[in-house]
């Protein structure tokens, strides 16, 4: 018969085996003799005695700290809960080492005598570690910095006594928290991430803002390492705190310093002007940039003329005041991107940045002869001074530091010699050029008073029939004893000193009045194209002033187009397109000149009201021979075509210049192989023979 019941003998053998077995220490000790009954394996493997040797001792022998009084304690405790009792105590080996074990212990019959029955395990590890972290926590809690750890969550697990300090949180107010309470949310990092970091890190150094109690913020040097659990795992986060609010300030308070230091070695202490050291680092630079970006600068060496005198007769309490107020003056002549420096004494420096001309250096030393001589009333004197200025070009005199800097300062004494109140530049040339700029200017202001100038006309023709559709107005400078002065030679002056308004204005004039009387005679000369500076058309009056005068001559709108060119416009395309648009609006045509050498972006080109793109000489001249400019003029027409705008081709010479034109779709023509530019009586025979 199959039985599935183990028997009694078979269940308790198997269990006296268990317990031999078991790791932990076994005991059954006589109530009465304190001596062994039984011990396990256990036990004996952890004192170091065969089992026979444990049998001939008593629970003193490996117990060294047990009393009698403390084992009548222990029955005492025992008796009255009746459910064992858990304590620690100190087993000694055979070899005379000691050990903490953690005993459990009860009564109970063993073989009809009353016995203790007792498990050990020894906890020597358990209580060094426990040690360990009652040492460290005693320390944390008194050492000065911050020290506060979290588990993954945040959640705030410990807190010392440094960190109360710090934040003014207690312990008890802050414990369980999440860390969001005391960690400033703006910080770089949030508690997040640095989880993330600490993962991979182990620790990680950062300054961040914490929180206080007050809700005040704190800057800290804060420390974080991970914590790790029992398995290695990363469990928390543990940071050292260190407030550093101050050592920041001082930081700053060197960092300031230290500016101020480095202001006043590159500073002149009256003026405050950047002095020799600065001046020469920037002239390096400028010299460095000029010659990657290609583009020219003048050196200006500045000298007060009658500033020694004023030093010597009034005293230096006037003669640094009068430096002052020349330092103004002359920074008020400049664009912020130059350099005015003060080399010493009355001695003062510019670099001129990126020129694009003789004239805007010429006209920034005339403008600063100027401002220097306006009369200066300094403590109840008036006092006049003017300057001497020497001026060396870089690239074109010199690309060399060294020689810029001697060449603008002997041109300095030139203009020393030549009287004072004056500039010259370097190179003879330079200064003649620029003499006949001023000169010239002078003359235009005359002629502009004395209304020298006449208009020519030049027609454009329809190619396809040999009609005139247009002309050009072209302005005309007639040069008493010298004759017809051309535009080129006068027009870049004009812009520049803006006299060209007055001079777009008495061309209109007089080219809307002749179109006009054509009209009258009825004649057909076609479109007036006006030639005309942004200059004009940003005047505040101009769109007023042409309709008055359009009203007053009976002139249609659509008579009238105007010319501008392509670079103008690109100059300020913004501001350009707006004022465009209230032209365009009032039904004149605009037509955009040079077309091709200004560097529109097609951006621009598409937000402009315009109607017509001319073709600029430049790549008319070469075709049919030069393939490039075949290409570009091919181009401009088909732009021309998908932008749907109007086309003129100018200074066609040549017939094949002509067919070539016609063949690819621009059969609007202006140039001397129809007509030259002419008086417009020599018009009117042309106009009449038409009729
Ligand atoms: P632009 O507006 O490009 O005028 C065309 C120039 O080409 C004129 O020179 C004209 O005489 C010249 N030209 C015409 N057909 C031919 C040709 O077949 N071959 C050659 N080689 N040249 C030809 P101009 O009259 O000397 O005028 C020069 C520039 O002066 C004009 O260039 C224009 O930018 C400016 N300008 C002329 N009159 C005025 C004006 O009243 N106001 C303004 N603001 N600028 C003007
Ligand atoms: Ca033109
Ligand atoms: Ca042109």
């Amino acid at each position: 018969m199959l039985s599935t019941e183990i028997s009694a003998e078979n269940y308790s053998k198997e269990l006296s085996d268990i317990i031999e077995f078991a790791l932990n220490e076994i005991y059954i000790v006589d109530f009465n003799t304190l001596t062994y009954l039984y011990v396990n394996k256990g036990a004996c493997n952890a004192l170091g005695y065969t089992k026979k040797e444990m049998f001939q001792l008593n629970i003193f022998d490996i117990n060294p700290e047990l009393t009698i009084d403390k084992i009548n304690f222990l029955n005492n405790s025992n008796n009255n809960n009746n459910k064992g009792m858990l304590h620690r105590t100190i087993h000694k080996r055979k070899d005379g080492t000691n050990y903490y074990a953690q005993s459990y212990l009860y009564t109970k019959k063993y073989h009809s005598k009353d016995a203790y029955i007792i498990f050990s395990t020894d906890i020597s590890e358990q209580i060094k570690l426990e040690l360990q972290h009652q040492q460290q926590s005693k320390i944390l809690e008194h050492i000065h910095e911050s020290v506060i750890s979290t588990d993954l969550h945040g959640r705030i697990i410990s807190y010392n006594k440094g960190s109360e300090k710090l934040l003014g949180y207690t312990e008890e107010e802050i414990l369980g928290q999440n860390i969001a309470k005391i960690y400033y949310d703006k910080n770089c990092y949030s508690f997040d991430s640095l989880g993330k970091i600490l993962k991979e890190e182990n620790d990680y150094d950062m300054e961040a803002y914490l929180i206080k109690k007050d809700r005040t913020t704190v800057l800290c040097d804060i420390s974080l390492s991970s914590v790790k659990d029992g398995n290695g795992d990363f469990s928390g986060i543990v940071g050292y705190s260190q407030d550093i609010t101050d050592k920041k300030e001082a930081q700053m308070l060197l960092e300031k310093q230290a500016r101020i230091l480095s202001h006043q070695a590159n500073h002149d202490t009256l003026t405050n002007l950047p002095n020799r050291t600065l001046f020469r680092d920037r002239l390096t630079q400028t010299v460095i940039s000029s010659s990657r970006n290609k583009e020219q600068f003048a050196l200006f060496f500045i000298d007060l003329d009658q500033f020694k005198k004023i030093n010597d007769t009034l005293g230096h309490h006037i003669g640094d005041k009068v430096l002052i107020e020349a330092a103004n003056r002359l920074q008020g002549a400049l664009r912020a991107e130059d350099t005015l420096a003060r080399l010493g004494g009355d001695e003062f420096t510019i670099i001129l940045k990126d020129i694009k001309n003789l004239q805007s250096a010429s006209t920034v030393a005339q403008k600063i002869t100027e401002t220097i001589k306006e009369p200066l009333i300094i403590d109840g004197h008036t006092l006049f001074i003017s300057s001497s200025i020497g001026i060396s070009l870089y690239p074109t005199d010199s690309q060399n530091e060294e020689d810029l800097i001697k060449y603008a300062d002997t041109a300095m004494y030139k203009a020393k010699d030549e009287g004072r109140d004056n500039f010259q530049y370097y190179s003879a040339d330079m200064t003649a050029r620029a003499f006949e700029r001023v000169r010239m200017e002078r003359d235009l202001r005359i002629a502009i008073k004395e209304e020298q100038f006449i208009v020519y006309f030049q027609p454009q023709v329809n190619a396809l029939n040999g009609k005139i559709t247009g002309m050009e107005a072209l302005v005309r400078w007639q040069f008493p004893e010298i004759g017809l002065v051309p535009p080129g030679k006068f027009i870049p002056i004009a812009e520049e000193s803006g006299l060209i308004i007055e001079i777009d204005r008495i061309v209109m004039k007089q080219a809307m009045n002749q179109f006009a009387l054509w009209y009258k005679d009825g004649l057909n000369p076609g479109i007036l194209s006006l030639n005309l500076a942004m200059k004009q058309l940003a005047e505040d009056d101009f769109i007023q002033t042409l309709q008055e005068s359009m009203h007053f001559l009976g002139f249609q709108p659509e008579w009238l187009e105007l010319e501008v060119t392509e670079s103008q416009v690109m100059n300020n395309p913004d501001a350009s397109i707006k004022k465009l648009k209230q032209i365009s609006d009032i039904g004149i045509e605009l037509a955009i000149d040079d077309f091709g050498t200004g560097y529109s972006s097609l951006a621009y080109l598409k937000k402009f009201p315009l109607d017509k793109l001319k073709i600029d000489q430049s790549f008319v001249r070469d075709i049919p021979e030069d393939e490039d400019d075949v290409a570009i003029t091919k181009a401009i027409i088909a732009l021309a075509k998908s932008l749907n705008l109007k086309l003129i081709a100018e200074g066609v010479e040549t017939q094949e210049q002509r067919d070539f034109l016609v063949e690819n779709g621009c059969s609007s023509i202006q140039g001397y192989f129809y007509y030259r530019p002419m008086p417009a009586e020599e018009i009117t025979k042309i106009l009449q023979d038409m009729n």
